[in-house]
């Protein structure tokens, strides 16, 4: 006798399959999706803006642009999107920084990188800043690593109304990787470019940590 059954049963193995096999798929692909952000590097000065203070001789906006695109290889490397305020010596208004970073997707985070400077030659280390309280942790994720890679002075993470935390509406963090005024410190970004790097390591590490 002819039964429907297992033609049913077949017909809805049929579609079970291949839908189950998509559910897996989305599955197994959603985390990469989830993990890809969008990070807005933004080195400070730039163009007629050297940064720092008159005389200095590492200069600011040099050393920043260095370390923030070995920043940027770093995280596009580990497939995020980066989003560079500037790429060449270019001055750029910080209105215009901030609008490239309030122009992101709110889940964006944005890293400001900077080196101190100061008249005393004897001040050094490393500082971290941040204005709203949801960058705290972006801020000591990047703080902490930048500390333990180079072994300067950790001067703490500290909160400061820099027009680019501000007025800033994602996770927002500015970095001040050492005293260029200083001569160990400036020596060391000068004339190592596998210090940049490291410096640059410690603050993707910091970015990576947070946005995984
Ligand atoms: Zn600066």
């Amino acid at each position: 006798m002819f039964s429907a059954a297992p033609l049913r049963s077949q017909m809805i193995r049929s579609l079970l399959v291949p839908a189950l096999s998509l559910v897996v798929f989305f599955l197994a692909c959603a985390p990469v999706r989830v993990s890809a952000a969008v990070v807005v590097l933004d080195p400070g000065h730039g163009g007629h803006d050297p940064g720092g203070i008159p005389g200095q001789r590492v200069v600011e906006k040099r050393a920043a642009l260095d370390v923030a695109l070995r920043v940027k290889a770093r995280l596009k490397a580990a497939g995020h999107r980066v989003i560079m305020t500037r790429s060449t010596d270019e001055f750029v208004e910080l209105s215009q920084r901030v609008a490239i970073s309030n122009g992101t997707p709110s889940s964006a985070v944005f890293v400001s990188i900077h080196f101190n400077s100061a008249p005393n030659s004897d001040a050094h280390g490393i500082e971290t800043y941040h204005f709203s309280g949801r960058s705290t942790r972006l801020a000591e994720a990047i703080h902490q690593r930048v500390v333990a890679a180079t072994g300067e002075e950790d001067r703490g993470v500290r909160k400061a109304r820099f027009y680019v935390l501000r007025y800033n509406r994602r996770t927002a963090v500015l970095a001040e990787l050492g005293f260029l005024t200083n001569a160990r410190e400036g020596g060391r970004v000068a004339r190592s470019p596998g210090y940049c790097q490291k410096l640059a390591d410690a603050v993707a590490g910091g970015v990576l940590a947070v946005v995984r």
